[in-house]
């Protein structure tokens, strides 16, 4: 296919306070990871998705999903970065690779459409992004004073998915973790390596779903998708 999508759900979620990773809390009928996934086949273009999974996840086996010849999965990494590297390893040749949260059920497909068909005509891909509302700080080092105001004109939340050439992204992924730059998303991966990626204005409703509040957000702004 043209495009193949990889989900990172290989972490564990531990500031969720839970007893099984985020991705597996059931909002609604299916569990967090069954609504992110079912964001992403939801559009015609995107028929393969592979699922990088903990190496004890007792989870997956348990879900629908796991029958579902659209669906592969492969065992992910210590860092996202090594989960989304393991992903685009099984992803064959496609041309581009979509990388979404296992934990962002919440995505609305007017923005999958809008990523899709703002970055398919760059050449480096790019991300969903959410501009910053609040004003910003910065702490004084390893104190919690203000150091100072951050600019929040030019400030935007990265969220995914996120949408880039396959062969490029695993360029940079590679080499981003070989030189242990720090990164925490795709799109971070390419910066390290000089390229400066698309923001395409998001919904902020596309919430990573991170503390024990944020499912009961999550659940409600799904229903609001829904209708
Ligand atoms: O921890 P955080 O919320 O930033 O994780 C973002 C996504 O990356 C989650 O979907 C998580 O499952 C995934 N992840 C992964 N492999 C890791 C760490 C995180 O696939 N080693």
């Amino acid at each position: 296919p043209d495009i193949i999508a990889v989900v990172p759900a290989a972490g564990i979620g531990s500031r969720m306070q839970s007893g099984r990773p985020k991705q597996y809390l059931t909002i609604g009928h299916a569990t967090i990871l069954e609504h992110s996934i079912a964001s992403l086949l939801a559009h015609p273009a995107i028929n393969r998705v592979i699922v990088a999974l903990g190496p004890d996840d007792d989870y997956f086996q348990q879900l629908p999903l796991a029958s579902d010849s659209r669906i592969e999965t492969v065992t992910g990494g210590k860092q996202r970065a090594d989960s989304v590297l393991a992903g685009l390893a099984a992803a064959g040749n496609a041309a581009w690779a979509l990388v979404h949260d296992a934990a962002r059920p919440c995505l609305a497909a007017e923005d999958l459409n809008r990523l899709l068909a703002i970055c398919r005509h760059s050449r480096v891909g790019g991300i969903l992004a959410a501009p910053v509302r609040d004003t910003m700080k910065r702490s004084e080092p390893g104190k919690d004073a203000i150091a100072h105001t951050v600019e929040r004109e030019a400030l935007w939340h990265a969220l995914t998915p996120q949408l880039f050439p396959l062969a490029l992204l695993r360029q940079c992924l590679t080499r981003a973790l070989h030189e242990g730059a720090t990164v925490t998303d795709e799109a971070s991966a390419l910066e390290y390596c000089g390229y400066h990626p698309e923001l395409v204005a998001g919904r902020s409703d596309n919430i990573k779903v991170t503390r024990p509040e944020d499912l009961a957000l999550a659940a409600f702004y799904l229903t609001q998708l829904n209708n």
